[in-house]
């Protein structure tokens, strides 16, 4: 890895017709961080990370990685980049199988030998998917859907992961062991953006953070610093 590796998104813009859903945010992701994206429904956190990865077209500003314009290319080449995403709803192909669902993933690579090797590492931080790897995803249970979605974006290798609210609609116990696993996923010193509702036990785990706002950053700093933050407290935290 180079010195000064990161995700730098500038004055980034998103518009859907006339709606601007995101306008001119900017934010980092360095080497290695885990930095997640708070602020309430229809704030435009969906928006900007569809619109790093590709998924979307941003209609102003720059994604630059590593040094690299990205901005505006196709989903499939910047996943070739290493920039993986696990989009909110976990989206698994339900009929096909666990297994098959993990390959999915891979589809860009060749590297049969490292494939298998990334699949075992994926079955080793979530054991429950080698015990069911024969099972159609649809039958799985809804954490389970979320471990597979991650693994699945894990089999491409990223260097940064985006992740889109991983604890919707998950009870709390389910909440609080894929968190664990997030969190074992950057230790293994893949970069994190994490968009998520649950702005207190985002913020317990992550290194930074941005809180948006109708479109717009309105606040950033260490996790530490916005736990502390009386806004922070008062609007995401439910604190008087
Ligand atoms: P959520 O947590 O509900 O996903 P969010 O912060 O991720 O919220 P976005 O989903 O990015 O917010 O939405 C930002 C704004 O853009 C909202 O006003 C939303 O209604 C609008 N929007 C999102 N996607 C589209 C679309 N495909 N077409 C039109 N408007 C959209």
């Amino acid at each position: 890895k180079g010195i000064g590796e990161m995700l730098n998104v500038e004055n980034m813009v998103v518009s859907y017709g006339n709606i601007r859903a995101v306008r001119e945010v900017s934010l980092t992701v360095g080497d290695g961080e885990f930095v997640v994206l708070i602020g309430n429904n229809g704030a435009g956190k969906t928006s900007t990370l569809k619109a790093i990865c590709g998924v979307n077209s941003p209609s102003g500003g720059t994604v630059n990685l590593n040094g690299e314009n990205i901005t505006g290319k196709p989903s499939h080449k910047i996943a070739a980049k290493r920039v993986a995403m696990v989009p909110e709803g976990r989206r698994v192909f339900a009929g096909m199988t666990v297994r098959e669902n993990l390959d999915m993933g891979a589809f860009l690579r060749r590297d049969k030998k490292s494939i298998e090797n990334d699949r075992e590492t994926v079955y080793e931080l979530f054991p429950v998917l080698r015990e069911r790897f024969r099972q159609p995803a649809g039958t799985l249970s809804g954490g389970e859907q979320q471990m597979l979605a991650i693994g699945r974006a894990l089999m491409a290798q990223p260097q940064y992961l985006l992740l889109d609210e991983p604890s919707l609609g998950l009870a709390p116990i389910m909440v609080e062991s894929i968190f664990e696993k997030i969190v074992q996923i950057n230790r293994q010193g893949i970069s994190l953006l994490m968009v998520e509702q649950n702005a207190f036990l985002a913020l317990s785990v992550a290194n930074r953070g941005y809180v948006m706002d109708s479109g717009e950053i309105v606040l950033a700093g260490t996790a530490e610093e916005l736990l502390e933050n009386d806004m922070v407290k008062r609007v995401y935290l439910g604190m008087e």
